[in-house]
């Protein structure tokens, strides 16, 4: 993503919409605005001194419910890419129906460089400095880039230490310790499972369609290691540390546990921008915003994009990645099976019971393809591309709750 403008890309994407919904144009910005956004600082202790760093909470709305939204620790967080996030998850927590509404986290430190303790007393005192504007009813974290299922623990032990007993405060928690079975998989599983519904929809084959996915993190080991399961074939990977590429297929059960890529022997290695270019039938981008751009937008070849990852292709690609013909599922929908899970994780921790993973993953199954097809649905309606039919359900629903709620809200 070009750096500073994130957020507006979002925002152009809602404007565009409320214009299909002949909405009011200050009800429009009044949506896309961040209701509240907190900056911090998080004095980091080394031996010999304090670094400070600068974490964020950005909340950009409750019209449909609490807040709801990961945490990134990565070098590049700033506050524009925060609020976009968080706006992401607006749209996207209407788009699949969950009573919630958006928000987003971030650290702004290279979580590579930090050992496990330095990311404990971060996470720690992030919490502790926002502990007033957190809590199950009001704003719930999750992980994202850079953090984790123990990040989720230590988020979790902070608050009952303040505030009491409230395992729903964060999800993304690990299965021993009040997460739910079908969490930590539920974003891959989701990406893969909306990949074989476009390739349907689109009269390909799921049986051998191949595949190339860019990250190797929690989004893009789950999409692969399902994708395989319903019988694709994921020819090339990435992840920070470079590729592999076998046009065979790569087994990825048996690289699953791999902590990165570099640990894989391979006889085709190649670089991680270049996996974006191979010809494959699906790509999809499941680690950073804004990978896919002016710079390589007329290199990409596959015909179908499924964004594993939030933002990964900027406006201007976009455009002329759908005016060579490819299929691009939105963000909003392709990823949303990871929110969708936390959704399930907070009503089991509320009702303090826990389902078994069948249920966990059928629900998510069943409740992802009911969004795939409002999406087609409302493409074919307003004959536009499913990001934009993405943005009519989503601003739709959004701004029926605020004009529901009462103009003193
Ligand atoms: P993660 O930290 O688990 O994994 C990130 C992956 O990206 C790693 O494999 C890392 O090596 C790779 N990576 C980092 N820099 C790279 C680079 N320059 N080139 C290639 N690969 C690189 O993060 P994650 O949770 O898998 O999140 C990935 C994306 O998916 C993010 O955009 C995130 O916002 C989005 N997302 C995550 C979730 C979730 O539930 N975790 C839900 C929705 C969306």
């Amino acid at each position: 993503m070009s750096k500073g403008n994130a957020f507006a890309q979002v925002n152009e994407r809602v404007a565009q919409a409320g214009e299909y919904l002949n909405l009011p144009k200050g009800l429009v910005q009044a949506i896309s605005s961040c209701e509240r956004e907190v900056v911090i600082s998080i004095p980091l202790h080394h031996s010999d001194d304090i670094e400070v760093l600068t974490g964020y909470r950005v909340q950009h709305s409750s019209a449909r419910g609490p807040r709801k939204g990961g945490i990134r620790f990565h070098q590049d967080v700033d506050l524009d890419e925060v609020r976009a996030l968080a706006s992401l998850m607006t749209w996207k927590t209407a788009l699949i129906d969950v009573p919630f509404g958006g928000a987003k986290g971030g650290v702004t430190v290279d979580p590579s460089r930090l050992t496990s303790l330095q990311k404990e007393e971060i996470i720690r005192r992030w919490t502790r400095t926002l502990i007033h504007v957190l809590g199950p009813n009001r704003d719930i974290p999750a992980p994202d880039m850079g953090t984790d299922a123990q990040t989720m623990a230590w988020l979790m032990d902070e608050f009952h230490r303040l505030d009491g007993f409230q395992p729903a405060c964060v999800t993304g928690k690990p299965v021993s310790l009040f997460g739910a079975p079908g969490r930590e998989e539920a974003t891959g599983r989701g990406v893969a499972q909306i990949t074989a519904a476009t390739l349907k929809e689109n009269d390909v084959k799921v049986k051998g369609a191949t595949v190339a996915i860019q990250g190797f993190g929690n989004v893009g080991r789950y999409a692969a290691l399902v994708c395989q399961e319903l019988g694709m074939n994921v020819i090339a990977l990435s992840d920070v540390t470079g590729g592999i590429y076998d046009k065979k297929g790569i087994d990825i059960a048996s690289i699953f546990n791999v902590k990165d890529l570099s640990e894989v022997v391979s006889d085709n290695r190649i670089g991680s921008s270049e996996l974006l270019e191979i010809q494959a039938d699906v790509l999809i981008p499941a680690a950073l915003g804004g990978v896919i751009n002016s710079n390589n937008m007329s290199k990409i070849k596959a015909e179908f994009i499924i964004e594993g990852a939030n933002q990964p292709i900027t406006t201007e690609a976009d455009n002329e990645l759908r005016k060579q013909g490819a299929v691009i599922v939105p963000d909003i929908l392709a990823n949303s099976g990871g929110v969708m899970g936390s959704y399930f994780e907070w009503t089991q921790n509320i009702q303090q019971f826990s389902w078994p993973i069948e249920k966990f993953r059928k629900e998510l199954d069943e409740r992802m393809e009911v969004a795939f097809v409002n999406v087609h649905k409302t493409a074919k309606k307003y004959k536009v591309d499913l990001r934009t039919a993405a943005f009519i359900v989503s601003v739709g629903r959004v701004s029926n709750a605020f004009t529901q709620r009462g103009s003193l809200l």
